[in-house]
């Protein structure tokens, strides 16, 4: 499915505050050493080590953004600010804290050269590429950016996702439903979810559980990068979502996974005309289902189709609150309460896939491994972060 779903994508140039989150499309080198001269780490005085201990001579003083003109001899000290040049003769500093001053002298105890300070460019020679194609733009690497002077950034273009929910019963959100029927959340899930993995949700209108009406709609669907449908992907007799698609030609990778909720995902790709190939997944469309399936594998593929070269999953560890068992033969991934500062996970009351109520309560899901049946009170136990 990765392999799959690398796919080129075009980029455009944006202000380097706009890129914040988006997937950046060139390689950025260092302007210059980083730092760029032998730098600070603490106030103190810049020394030189086989002088020590014992007490030195204060020559002078340096502060940021000065340089000392002149160079440290034997026996002598230069007072130092963090973020100072460091005085040609010096190799170490010591901490204003581990000192002593007596008038034009100072005590000082045993250091090591190298003390205190960073050598120019040990963070980066000039020249080094320091951000590659395809990291996603956070605000360190957005820092960086404005570290090395650039004030503009190529970034890959944002995938089109569409997102087609089916089904005779859905109704809009807006509507007011029949008491048979249910209104679209699938959708809006989706959106979130898209927008997130960095792509441009485009939701369709709801398909209806018959041929031509999916079929339209799948149609419309391969005009995006992308294909997520919800719904219509299980056994029941009104499941015709892969039988459409697979009339059109579809290739199928897997129909099928051993998980809960999500288990009847679907994953292939439809030849478009000469127009490039489209992945399309058929999520189940029960709406923990449609979550989760869509954290699992689905962002992964929006992620990558959108430039970044990778997309790990939020997952730690944690101690079980309370004792927790489940049927094995499937991987569970079912809401829960992780504590504040992420040492203990408690299961939520769930009453099964449909449940958004309980899911909206979480904020994690806990993940119990398909060939395990129990776990005691206090036990490490896999969790997925719910963001
Ligand atoms: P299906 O996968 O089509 O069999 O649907 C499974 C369950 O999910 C049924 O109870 C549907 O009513 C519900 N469902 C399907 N699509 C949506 C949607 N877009 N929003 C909310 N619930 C849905
Ligand atoms: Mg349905």
């Amino acid at each position: 499915m990765l392999a799959n779903a690398r796919r080129g994508v075009t980029a455009e140039q944006v202000g380097t505050l706009a890129a914040s989150g988006r997937v950046i499309a060139e390689d950025v080198a260092a302007d210059r050493d980083y730092p760029p001269f032998a730098r600070s780490a603490r106030d103190g005085f810049a020394v030189r080590a086989a002088d020590l201990p014992g007490e030195l001579k204060i020559i002078g003083e340096v502060r940021a953004g000065q340089v000392f003109d002149g160079a440290i001899g034997g026996g002598e000290a230069v007072e130092i600010m963090t973020g100072a040049p460091m005085p040609r003769g010096a190799d170490a500093v010591v901490m204003i804290e581990h000192t002593e001053k007596a008038g034009d002298f100072v005590r000082v105890g045993r250091k090591t050269p190298g003390d205190n300070f960073s050598p120019q460019g040990v963070e980066a020679r000039a020249g080094m590429v320091v951000l590659e194609t395809g990291r996603r733009l956070g605000f360190a690497e957005i820092a960086l950016l404005a570290m090395v002077g650039r004030e503009c950034v190529q970034v890959f273009r944002k995938p089109r996702v569409a997102i087609l929910p089916t089904g005779d019963e859905i109704v809009e959100a807006g509507q007011r439903p029949e008491p048979f029927q249910i209104r679209n959340s699938n959708a809006w899930s989706l959106a979130v979810q898209v927008e997130r993995a960095g792509g441009v949700p485009e939701v369709l209108p709801i398909a209806r559980d018959n041929y031509e009406s999916t079929r339209a709609m799948i149609e419309r669907g391969l005009e995006a990068d992308m294909l997520l449908l919800s719904g219509g992907v299980s056994a029941g007799k009104y499941d015709i979502v892969e039988k459409v698609l697979a009339e059109m030609g579809a290739e199928f990778f897997f129909d099928r996974v051993k998980i809960q909720p999500g288990q009847p995902l679907v994953y292939g790709r439809l030849e478009q005309g000469n127009a490039r190939d489209k992945q399309f997944f058929g999520l189940p469309g029960n709406p923990a289902s449609t979550m989760v399936t869509f954290e699992l594998f689905a962002r992964a593929a929006v992620e990558l189709l959108g430039g970044a070269n990778d997309a790990p999953l939020p997952l730690l560890r944690s101690k079980l609150s309370r004792p927790f068992r489940h049927k094995p033969g499937l991987t569970r991934f079912l809401p829960a309460r992780l504590s504040l500062d992420g040492s203990t996970i408690s299961p939520e009351q769930w009453q099964g896939s449909g449940d958004i109520v309980s899911l909206a309560r979480a904020n994690a899901f806990l993940v119990a491994e398909a060939d395990r049946e129990s776990w005691e009170e206090g036990e490490d136990i896999r969790v997925l972060i719910k963001s």
